[in-house]
């Protein structure tokens, strides 16, 4: 899955995702991708999030809404992706026992953003004003 936030000069927040879904997806299958609050969600007064990894899991737990709510109620960017993530781990673990791959990247209304993951590693790539492109690494903590 690619997932694209962007802030326009007005403030305004959009997010985007395209995905191949997952390998050997039955015929017919949504992920998580296109479904708002699962796959991205935007609200331009709080931030943005957009997810990749097990749509299954991802939907259950609306974890791009979950983010954007927490950076609402004042949590930092970073503070908020990591909360939102180990929730829907914890409460996923709590339910069966086992929880699928997701990471999570997210932007707050004022530029800031972060990424968490529960697997190992995943990278991200942050353009400011200057269009120039930096490579972040996350890994599960
Ligand atoms: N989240 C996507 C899906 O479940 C797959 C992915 O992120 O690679 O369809």
């Amino acid at each position: 899955t690619v997932c694209i936030m962007a802030q326009d000069q007005e403030g305004s927040i959009v997010a985007g995702t395209s995905t191949s879904g997952l390998f050997m997806k039955k015929a017919g299958r949504v992920g998580d991708s296109p479904i708002s609050g699962s796959g991205l969600y935007a609200d331009s007064e709080a931030g943005a999030a957009a997810a990749t990894g097990l749509g299954e899991d991802i939907m259950k737990t609306c974890v791009s809404f979950q983010t954007v709510l927490f950076m609402q109620a004042g949590m930092t960017a970073q503070d908020a992706v990591d909360k939102a993530v180990s929730q829907a781990t914890a409460q996923l673990v709590r339910h069966r026992g086992v929880a699928g791959d997701i990471s999570v990247v997210c932007v707050d209304k004022d530029g800031n953003f972060g990424a968490a993951t529960n697997t190992d590693e995943f990278s991200y790539v942050v353009m400011g004003e200057d269009m120039r492109p930096t490579v972040y690494l996350t890994d599960k903590h």
